[in-house]
């Protein structure tokens, strides 16, 4: 079906959020870690909508997800019908002076589009190695290569990032003027994603741990 008029992309409410900057909505898009994608399954009177959380990442102009070819929603999402994607940073909790101006910061990108399936062997171990990079850069030049039977086990979709768009928040809150001195604290405090002290696998010397585990951010760490 698509949209090429760009209605479905259109941010109505709160339009000033929007953020069409291509390299905004990539940045969006490596940095987060999961996607929500939703779709509808089934058929008839059985259709409905579904979404699901899975691993993503970001090659060029599509967006990858892959899985078990059992997956319902890959099977579904690989027939042709058209999916929606989300991801969402959570950049802050925005508090107010009033329960009502409470608010996040975030950055968020929505995609719409048909996602097809990776066949091509050297395009398929390309997408399974940048699913694996997206996560923890650097991780797969540690590894073995994938087999030929994980390569043949597993179901890669490319989803084109030709139609989606961004919103973001930042800032203070914006209150009231009558409530501007209330007797409340009033500010941002930002989120992040941090990884805790890593923990070894028990074949593991404690000591030995490599930077590309040692040394994971993600975002403004
Ligand atoms: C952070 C994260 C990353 C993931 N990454 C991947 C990935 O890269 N590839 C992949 O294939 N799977 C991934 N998963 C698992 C994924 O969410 C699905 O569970 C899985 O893909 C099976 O999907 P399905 O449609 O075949 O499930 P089905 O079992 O057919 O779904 C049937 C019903 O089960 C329920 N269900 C399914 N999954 C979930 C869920 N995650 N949480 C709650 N209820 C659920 C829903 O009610 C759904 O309608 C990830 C999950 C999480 C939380």
């Amino acid at each position: 079906m698509g949209d090429p008029a760009g209605s479905r992309t259109q941010i109505s409410r709160v339009p000033e959020r929007g953020v069409t900057d291509r390299s905004a909505i990539e940045a969006v898009l490596d940095e987060g870690l999961i996607a929500h994608v939703g779709l509808v399954a089934g058929e008839g009177e059985a259709a409905h909508p579904v979404v699901i959380p899975m691993l993503y990442a970001r090659q060029d102009d599509q967006l990858l997800l892959h899985g078990s070819p059992a997956s319902r929603l890959l099977r579904t999402a690989k027939s042709g019908v058209e999916v929606c994607v989300t991801v969402t940073l959570l950049d802050g909790l925005v508090l107010a002076r009033s329960a009502m101006h409470h608010s996040m910061n975030y950055r968020s990108v929505v995609v719409f589009g048909t996602a097809t399936e990776v066949t091509d062997w050297d395009e398929k171990v390309s997408a399974l190695d940048q699913l694996t990079d997206h996560v923890i850069p650097g991780r797969m030049a540690a590894l073995r290569p994938h087999t030929d039977k994980e390569v043949r086990g597993t179901t890669v979709l490319s989803l084109p990032l030709g139609e989606c768009s961004m919103k973001a928040r930042t800032g203070p809150p914006v209150d009231d003027a009558e409530d501007m001195y209330a007797d409340v604290w009033a500010g941002v405090l930002p989120l992040v994603v941090a990884a805790c002290a890593p923990e070894p696998d028990s074949l593991m010397d404690p000591r030995d741990v490599p930077e590309q585990v040692a040394a994971w951010s993600r975002g403004a760490v």
